[in-house]
């Protein structure tokens, strides 16, 4: 098996410099929890962040944007197919694009901030549209889908190239574990509907004030020119939402994606959270705000 360059330079990368793993909340889909850790860990990630904690903070200031002008319609902006597909197919909407950055890039440059500008960041994620999202932003190092970190892993094992021992070191905890910044509600962000959810909306807007679509042939932005009732559309571009891109690797059906899922949350509720508990002032400080148009 040879590898394409993109990946022989992330294992470049991942062999000389200091590097953290930002993976998506999609991944019970894929990868066994916590086996997925060891391994990317094994593979000489520093450490291994989930996406939860952005996803947390973004959700606020998405309640502070709305809270300042609720007549106004905005459109979540966490989906760089919806994003590109607003811009071209309805320009006369894209104003209504939020401005703020999606949960790679916000924690992209948490995780930078916090443990210093040098490190990389990889973001491991389902979709090839957020390999363009990573490079427009200049937050992110590298982005690779599911299925390329599979080629990684077997790459490894084809060529008998060992995988790191990292029982005695590494996690704060000294567990083979996430480096944990938050571990709640918002693991769920990969499925349709979850921003509006997870949103806390309803001190600011009423339930039909707030439309969640999937699959771009819904055409998002005609449901809002049609119902100007809409003030919020929480709009994923593929099937389910991020489990229904094809570089899932995954064959299962929507449904046993989506409790997958929703089943990894429930059983990290019993989990710990360390020493961060996802309050928003570790994060006060933090640029949130990402040029869209
Ligand atoms: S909905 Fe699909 S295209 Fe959009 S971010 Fe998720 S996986 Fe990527």
């Amino acid at each position: 098996m040879t590898l394409t360059p993109e990946l022989e330079n992330l294992i470049n990368m991942l062999n000389t410099e200091k590097t953290v793993c930002l993976l998506a909340p999609s991944f019970p889909v894929d990868f066994d929890y916590p086996d997925i850790v060891i391994q990317l860990k094994g593979i000489w990630f520093s450490k291994v962040v989930e996406l939860t904690y952005a996803a947390k903070i973004i959700n606020m200031q998405y309640h502070e944007l709305i809270k300042s002008d609720p007549s106004k319609q905005w459109i979540c902006t966490n989906c760089p197919t919806i994003v590109k597909y607003v811009k071209t197919k309805y320009p006369q909407h894209a104003d209504k694009l939020i401005d703020i950055g999606s949960p790679m890039v916000i924690m992209s440059r948490f995780i930078k901030k916090e443990y210093g500008p040098d490190l990389k960041t990889v973001f491991v994620w389902p979709c090839l549209t957020k390999k363009i999202e990573a490079k427009e932003s200049g937050d992110v190092d590298a982005a690779i889908t599911f299925k390329e970190l599979q080629q990684i892993f077997d790459y490894y094992k084809e060529n008998n190239i060992p995988f790191k021992d990292f029982s005695f070191d590494v996690t704060e905890s000294g567990d083979a574990d996430f480096d944990k910044f938050y571990n709640d509600y918002t693991k769920v962000f990969p499925l349709t509907g979850a921003v509006a959810d997870t949103l806390h909306y309803r001190d600011v807007l009423s339930p039909d004030q707030v439309l969640v679509v999937d699959e771009l042939k819904n055409m998002p932005a005609a449901y809002m020119e049609k119902n100007p009732n809409i003030k919020f559309l929480d709009p994923l571009s593929c099937p389910g939402g991020c489990i229904g891109w094809p570089g899932v690797i995954s064959t299962a059906s929507t449904a046993e994606k989506i409790k997958k899922v929703k089943w990894y949350k429930e059983y990290c509720k019993k989990d710990k959270m360390g020493k961060k508990e996802g309050k928003f002032e570790y994060a006060e400080w933090l640029d949130f705000w990402n040029k869209i148009i």
